[in-house]
């Protein structure tokens, strides 16, 4: 198969997965962390199920963007630096700053992530270094500018709401103590994490204007908005004193 029919094809592949992951997430709730229950097979230990799960959008991605016949110019080096400040910091430094509430993390989510990321890292990469036309003078035009400043700001939010969420266990908890989140975004919706995460891949879709990039984006919310609604629902049953005007992911409305 010819190269960018390989590119294309493996890119609406991605899409038909958003669409059958948001659908199986109507009847099934990812079993990890919080909602991780037995059936699922053998577990690791999950700061290692994190590292092994991003591995690909950083192992796999660098090789494949540099194999890619432009790798060395400006735009989409400057893209290539954008993908790896979220995923440096999403596989080996969040993995060992959370506090997890479960020693082990189902191997079957482990495997299944990580070959997600290894189809996304492929198009994306693929997407910037060799099919993508990305001239010097994309850095001014209003698409990169605009995604940019969304990528930025999702990430903002995201960080700022993984490190609430951090905070909100001691070491000398017992295994398993949930808190209820205060502050910023948390006074809004259950899961500013998700929310930031959806706009940072939004934001890389816009500044990229490219389908691999929409992909993501859609996957993205095809996987953690379902994930939202199910911690929203959790922590009202859990905690009967939630605050009633808080929302699941969107403030005011969802
Ligand atoms: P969660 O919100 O489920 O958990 C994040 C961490 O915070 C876990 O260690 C969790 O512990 C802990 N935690 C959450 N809520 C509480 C609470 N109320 N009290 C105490 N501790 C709490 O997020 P995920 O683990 O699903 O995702 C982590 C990051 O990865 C997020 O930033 C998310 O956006 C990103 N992600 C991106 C995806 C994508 O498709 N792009 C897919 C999945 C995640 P425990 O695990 O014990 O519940």
């Amino acid at each position: 198969m010819d190269a960018a029919l390989l590119h294309r094809t493996l890119t609406w592949i991605e899409i038909g997965l958003a669409v059958v992951t948001v659908i199986a997430l109507r009847f099934i709730v990812a079993p990890y962390g919080r909602h991780g229950r037995a059936g699922f097979g053998p577990g690791i230990n999950t700061r290692a199920a994190w590292v092994l799960m991003e591995l690909p959008t950083v192992a796999l991605f660098v090789p494949i963007y540099l194999a890619g016949a432009q790798a060395t110019e400006l735009v989409p080096l400057v893209l290539l630096a954008f993908w790896l400040s979220h995923y440096l910091y999403r596989t080996f430094y969040f993995p060992f700053r959370i506090r997890p509430g479960s020693p082990k993390t189902a191997l079957l989510i482990v495997a299944s992530g990580a070959l997600f990321n290894c189809l996304n890292a492929f198009i994306n990469a693929r997407q910037l270094s060799e099919f993508g036309v990305y001239p010097p003078e994309w850095l001014t035009d209003p698409r990169f500018l605009s995604g940019a400043a969304l990528f930025v700001l999702g990430s903002l939010i995201n960080r700022d709401a993984d490190r609430t969420l951090r905070a909100l266990r001691t070491p000398e908890d017992p295994k398993g103590t949930y808190r209820v989140p205060h502050g910023r975004l948390y006074e809004y919706v259950s899961c500013p994490n998700f929310l930031g995460e959806i706009i940072e891949w939004f934001g890389f879709s816009v500044m990229t204007w490219s389908l691999p990039g929409f992909a993501f984006f859609l996957y993205t919310a095809a996987n953690v908005g379902p994930r939202a609604l199910a911690h929203h629902a959790w922590y009202r049953e859990k905690f009967p004193d939630y605050p009633k005007q808080r929302r699941a992911l969107i403030p005011f409305l969802l």
